[in-house]
C-alpha cells in the first residue's frame, strides 16, 4: 500500500523537519513495510535520513536543470538533497496555475529522463462528473494521452476535483467504477485522492484497484498521518 501526504502550502522547514523524523521513527518503530510519501512544500525540502520505504519528493519542479524562470525550481536544485521524487499534475496547480497539458508533458518526460519517482495527478471537475462515467473517463485518459504509461517509476493518483480539501470524498462505488475502468489502461499503481481521512480510509483502502492514497488536509497533523500508516498496515 501506498501512503502519500501532501503539504501544499503548509508547513514551516522547522515543522517538516520535526513531521519527517516523527514519521521516520513510527515506521522505523512499528516495522511498517508500506511505502510512504511525503510532498513537503519547496522552501522544506532537505536531504533527509529515511527509512528505505519512506520518500521525500517536491510538489512541482520546473523542467530544467536551472537556468532563468523565476520561481521556479529546477533539477539541480532537487539534486542537492538527493530528491528524486516529483509530484506532477495536481488539480490545484491545473487549475489555480493554469498549467496546461503541454506544460505537464514536458515536466513529465524531463524528470522521467532522470529516473525520478513521479506521482502524475488526474481527475475530472464536477460538471464532467455530473455527465456521467463515460465523460469522467474520457476525461481522465484525455489528461494521460501523452504521458507513457510504461514508465516504471510512475504511480498514478486518481484525485477527483470536487473532492480536493472539500471534505467530500467520492463515495466507495464512484471510486471503485473510475477504478476499474482506469486499470484497463493504467498498469502502474493507482491511488485515490480526494478527502481522504483517518475515517475513511479503511474503506477505501478496502476497494478493489486501490493501490494507497495521497492525502492532504488530513495528513499534515503527525498523529492523523500516524493512524493512516497504521491502518493501511492492519489491512494486510
Ligand atoms: C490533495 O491535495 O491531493 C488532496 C487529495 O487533498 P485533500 O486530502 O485535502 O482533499
Amino acid at each position: 500500500v501506498i501512503i502519500a501526504s501532501n503539504f501544499k502550502t503548509n508547513h514551516t522547514r522547522e515543522s517538516t523537519k520535526e513531521f519527517v523524523q516523527t514519521v521516520s521513527d513510527f515506521v522505523d518503530l512499528q516495522d511498517i513495510k508500506d511505502e510512504v510519501l511525503i510532498f513537503p512544500s519547496a522552501p522544506s525540502l532537505d536531504a533527509f535520513v529515511l527509512p528505505s520505504n519512506v520518500s521525500i519528493g517536491a510538489q512541482n519542479a520546473y523542467p530544467v536543470k536551472s537556468g532563468s524562470f523565476t520561481g521556479e525550481i529546477g533539477s539541480q536544485q532537487l539534486d542537492e538533497f538527493g530528491v528524486k521524487m516529483l509530484l506532477i499534475g495536481h488539480s490545484e496547480r491545473r487549475h489555480i496555475l493554469k498549467e496546461s497539458n503541454a506544460l505537464i508533458e514536458q515536466k513529465y518526460n524531463f524528470y522521467k529522463e532522470l529516473g525520478y519517482k513521479i506521482v502524475f495527478c488526474i481527475g475530472e471537475p464536477l460538471e464532467v462528473r455530473e455527465k456521467g462515467i463515460q465523460e469522467v473517463i474520457d476525461y481522465n485518459l484525455a489528461q494521460l494521452e501523452n504521458i507513457d504509461l510504461g514508465y516504471e517509476h510512475l504511480i498514478i493518483a486518481y484525485e477527483p476535483v470536487w473532492a480536493i480539501g472539500t471534505g467530500v470524498s467520492a463515495t466507495k462505488q464512484q471510486i471503485e467504477q473510475t477504478h476499474q475502468i482506469l486499470r484497463q489502461s493504467i498498469k502502474a499503481p493507482l491511488l485515490y485522492g480526494g478527502s481522504v481521512k483517518v475515517a475513511n480510509l479503511k474503506e477505501i483502502l478496502s476497494i478493489p484497484n486501490v493501490d494507497g492514497v495521497l492525502v492532504g488536509t488530513a495528513s499534515w497533523n503527525v498523529e492523523e498521518f500516524q493512524k493512516m500508516i497504521a491502518i493501511a498496515k492492519e489491512m494486510k
